[in-house]
């Protein structure tokens, strides 16, 4: 009876993880959706438009809510990626495109019944920091504005390289308290990003599991980019390496992994797909680092 009782609370344990891959979005978003499944995934990142220009998209609703019924069939949980030239620190001249292009792509993930749409913190050229930092809450002010629906901006910090901004959780906790709708930021940590920009030295999970809750970053990490890095500890450059293959290591990963803050969140893989073209296995692999009980 023991046992009758104990054996679905393990199972349900086991599955609060949420594990995949950024997938293609060749297939339309239920594509997308249908690819993460036939991985093995229980969670997938994927870009709403076209990830290397700043151009708006015209999309398929129909496919987007197929994308999100068949993602609430199966318990997948997805986040979008905002396109990478998308700044929010860019000067006021720019930040009208920048908003249109956040509503656009916040409209599509939240059809797409997406957590959220993440976006990179941003970068900021000028001389006075302080403006870059202004720039992000006006923009992210704007964007937010009349937005309803329930995807939510996730920033994600970064590995520091050039002009990037947001490399540590006081900056992102700091941007979200100051924006008019702190409820609808939310944050999303690469583990590359935070190992290269000194943020997480990859042993000292536990370190930061006091100091994320002491400053109200975790209870907003929405969603994890689970990159492993090619270059070593604090070397602000941003190459992600497979899982257990960089400096990070397999063993940082698993107590992360086992944290109570990464339950209930998509955790993405950003790495390159293994020698059958897909992250079957490195699913795989990162599945079995979480402990069953
Ligand atoms: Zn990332």
């Amino acid at each position: 009876m023991f046992l009758l009782r104990e054996l679905p609370i393990m199972k349900a344990q086991r599955s609060e993880r949420f594990i995949g891959a950024h997938v293609s979005t060749r297939g339309g978003y239920l594509g997308a959706a249908k690819t993460a499944l036939s991985l093995g995934a229980s969670a997938f990142q994927y870009f709403p438009m076209n990830p290397r220009r700043l151009s708006t998209k015209i999309w398929n609703n129909q496919d987007a809510q197929a994308c999100a019924q068949l993602c609430s069939e199966h318990g997948l949980l997805s986040i979008g990626h905002a396109p990478y030239p998308l700044n929010p620190a860019a000067e006021a001249a720019e930040r009208e495109l920048m908003v249109k292009l956040l509503k656009n792509a916040l409209d599509i993930t939240d059809a797409c019944g997406s957590v959220g749409l993440v976006v990179h913190f941003g970068k900021y050229v000028g001389k006075d920091p302080l403006q870059g930092y202004k720039n992000i809450i006006q923009c992210l002010n704007s964007a937010t504005q009349g937005y309803e629906g329930s995807s939510l901006i996730l920033l994600e910090n970064q590995a520091g390289e050039g002009a990037q901004l947001g490399l540590t959780m006081e900056e992102m906790v700091q941007i979200r308290k100051l924006c008019e709708s702190p409820g609808k930021i939310g944050f999303c940590l690469d583990t590359c990003h935070a190992f290269a920009s000194g943020l997480w030295q990859g042993h000292n999970w536990n370190e930061l599991e006091s100091k994320g809750l002491q400053l109200d970053y975790l209870p907003h990490m929405k969603a994890v980019h689970l990159n492993d890095s090619l270059h070593p500890y604090g070397s602000r450059r941003d190459r992600h390496a497979n899982i257990g293959a960089g400096y990070i290591g397999r063993e940082n990963f698993e107590t992360l992994l086992n944290s109570p803050f990464l339950t209930h969140i998509p955790i993405v893989l950003e790495t390159s797909s293994g020698t059958d073209g897909t992250h079957t296995q490195e699913i795989a692999l990162v599945k079995s680092l979480v402990k069953n009980t």
